[in-house]
């Protein structure tokens, strides 16, 4: 089956541009003697970090200025991505209850409302 929103789901993937995790704002203590920081003072940062985990361990990657922004979309995308397998799962329900299923659906909007046709 092939919609509007699996067609995006394609383009996704397409790109690869996919991280699953959250992002995290790290403060720190250097050890320069004599910093501000040592002195209880503000600490240095914040510093990025992507929190992820697996089945087996959750882990934070330093995530470089110069790689925040694209680290950002790649989080959005996945987010984004998770949103529309939803959609298709919902889809797919929808289509088994009217015994449709395998058959393509398509979803718009014309003049504003939603419509969905098979
Ligand atoms: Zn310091």
């Amino acid at each position: 089956m092939r919609t509007i929103v699996s067609g995006k789901i394609v383009a996704i993937l397409r790109g690869s541009e996919i991280i699953r995790g959250s992002l995290v704002k790290r403060y720190f203590k250097c050890k320069t003697p004599g910093c501000s920081c040592q002195k209880g003072q503000s600490k240095h940062g914040p510093h990025l970090y992507i929190s992820y985990s697996t089945e087996k361990y959750s882990r934070q990657v330093y995530v470089p200025t110069e790689y925040q922004i694209a680290v950002k979309r790649y989080i959005s995308n996945y987010n984004k991505l998770w949103e529309l397998i939803k959609k298709v799962s919902i889809e797919n329900i929808e289509l088994l209850k009217d015994k449709k299923m395998g058959k393509k659906l398509h979803i718009g909007k014309k003049n504003g409302k939603e419509y969905r046709s098979v």
